[in-house]
């Protein structure tokens, strides 16, 4: 395995699996911005794309906690249309109101579009120090249902419920995906974090899903580890895991824990697996309410999601150029912004890694 080219990259299991809408030479990719910095780290990505001559033309559709003052709605048919049409997609971070008001927008886009897995590869990046340098793992998230089936309501005052839902389809198609990922890309082992000693029943099963799905897999080895032990060895040991599969809400933890072991959420990238070879990046982080408007989010997470949609579309000479930019130019130190404790905008370092282009 390589670090930083397409062997850390996300990309489609097969050539059948994804086939993008296309007029002309144009692949038509939908576009959601989204809310508080992803309207600049999107701009980013625009201005990559152009400077690399990449063949895409962007369908932009608005979604976000604002309301669309032409719809009058947060998320609107035409934008869940676009994706299914284009099967391929970007989207910026969506902010979601804390303990009040409308459902998740992500949860939404996941649920509406069966995204079942989410797949955030987090590697350490050449030149860029902290404690570790030597990560390279892939977590695949149950994307679709278990803590966030979004199933909770009072019971009596003072008690609430919240229903964690785990299904065989949903634990064994994302078992496979994981599985199939490993292979395709040359890993040799698959971690299914749980807390089955606990959650008997629901965690329970989605290892029994895991363990029917090793068994067709006999070249690589696979293991189950307690969410609580994996925490522990991800931050003493992080080059002991390879591939972790795991239901929803950890999946959303255990990513963020990555992101800290390689500098931060401004760096790592995801993408969301669909039914029918949808695919839909995204960053892993939020809308960082706390520096959004003011030219300061680091655009690099977003950009590689970008460049994992590249190799979904098997535009990969495309992707090792973007690539290769952005980790040269965090590499050289001169343009970095404030999260990797440097001083440039975001307009700055992209225009950086556009000079490498
Ligand atoms: P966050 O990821 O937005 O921010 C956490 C911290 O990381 C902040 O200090 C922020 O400034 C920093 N950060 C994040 N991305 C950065 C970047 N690209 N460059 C530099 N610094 C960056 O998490 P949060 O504050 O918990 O959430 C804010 C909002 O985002 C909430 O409404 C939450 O629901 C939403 N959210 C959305 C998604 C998504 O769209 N997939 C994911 C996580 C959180």
């Amino acid at each position: 395995r390589v670090l930083g080219n397409r062997a850390t990259g996300i990309f489609s299991l097969s050539r059948s699996f994804c086939s993008p809408s296309s007029s002309s030479d144009l692949i038509t990719a939908t576009l959601f911005p989204g809310d508080g910095i992803g309207p600049e780290i999107a701009e980013s990505v625009k201005q990559v794309f152009k400077t690399a001559d990449v063949p895409i033309q962007w369908e932009e559709h608005f979604v976000g906690t604002e309301v669309d003052p032409r719809t009058q709605s947060f998320l609107t048919w035409e934008s869940l249309e676009s994706v299914r049409r284009n099967k391929i997609g970007l989207k910026g971070p969506m902010a979601t109101p804390i303990g009040k008001g409308h459902r998740s927008l992500n949860l939404t886009l996941r649920k509406e579009l069966n995204l079942y897995a989410n797949v955030r590869p987090c590697y350490s990046l050449p030149g860029y120090k902290t404690r570790y340098d030597d990560v390279n793992l892939v977590t695949i998230r149950e994307n679709t249902e278990g803590e966030y089936s979004g199933l909770e309501h009072q019971v009596v005052r003072g008690v609430v419920e919240s229903i964690k839902i785990i299904t065989r389809q949903a634990s064994l198609r994302v078992a496979e995906y994981a599985f199939h990922y490993a292979k395709a890309h040359g890993r040799e082992r698959v971690s299914a974090i749980h807390k089955a000693n606990i959650m008997q029943k629901t965690d329970g099963l989605f290892l029994k899903c895991c363990r029917e799905v090793a068994e067709k897999y006999p070249d690589i080895k696979y293991e189950e580890v307690v969410i609580d032990n994996c925490c522990m060895m991800l931050v003493k040991n992080p080059a002991l895991f390879d591939v972790l599969v795991m239901p929803n809400l950890y999946g959303d933890i255990i990513s963020d824990l990555c992101a800290g072991l390689i500098g931060g959420l401004g760096l790592t990238p995801s993408c969301n697996i669909g039914e029918g070879g949808v695919a839909l990046a995204e960053a892993v982080h939020g809308s960082a309410p706390d520096i959004a408007g003011k030219n300061k989010a680091n655009p690099t997470a977003l950009l590689l999601s970008s460049v994992s949609m590249l190799r979904h579309l098997e535009l990969h000479d495309k992707a090792d150029r973007i690539q290769s930019a952005i980790l040269n130019t965090i590499a050289d130190g001169k343009y970095r912004t404030a999260d990797l404790g440097g001083s440039s905008s975001t307009s700055d370092f992209t225009k950086a890694i556009c000079d490498q282009l």
